[in-house]
């Protein structure tokens, strides 16, 4: 069960994220270690804005991946075609969503 909440704060995290409509997210903590070192990152087309969002913690190196997402308006949108966009994201632990 422990792991079901962390779960969910993993996802009530991003929510919240999604909700403040911006990638500058350095005021959130981490539901794991709560610093307040966590990114955010939607790869996908800009087209569509469909993409599969990244959220990690750089301080535990911790989070999820979502695929299908869809970014909303105010979050960067790095294209998924150019091999560069995934530069700087850290090997991180995925939770399953
Ligand atoms: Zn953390």
């Amino acid at each position: 069960m422990k792991r079901n909440s962390r779960r969910t704060s993993w996802i009530s995290t991003l929510i919240s994220v999604i909700d403040g409509g911006s990638d500058r997210i350095d005021h959130h903590p981490c539901p794991r270690c709560e610093k307040n070192r966590l990114e955010v990152r939607y790869l996908g087309y800009p087209e569509s804005r469909l993409a599969t969002v990244h959220l990690w913690c750089n301080a535990c190196l911790h989070g999820i991946q979502i695929s299908r997402a869809r970014a909303p308006e105010g979050m960067t949108l790095y294209p998924i075609k150019d091999p560069a966009s995934a530069d700087g994201i850290p090997d991180f632990v995925r939770h399953q969503p």
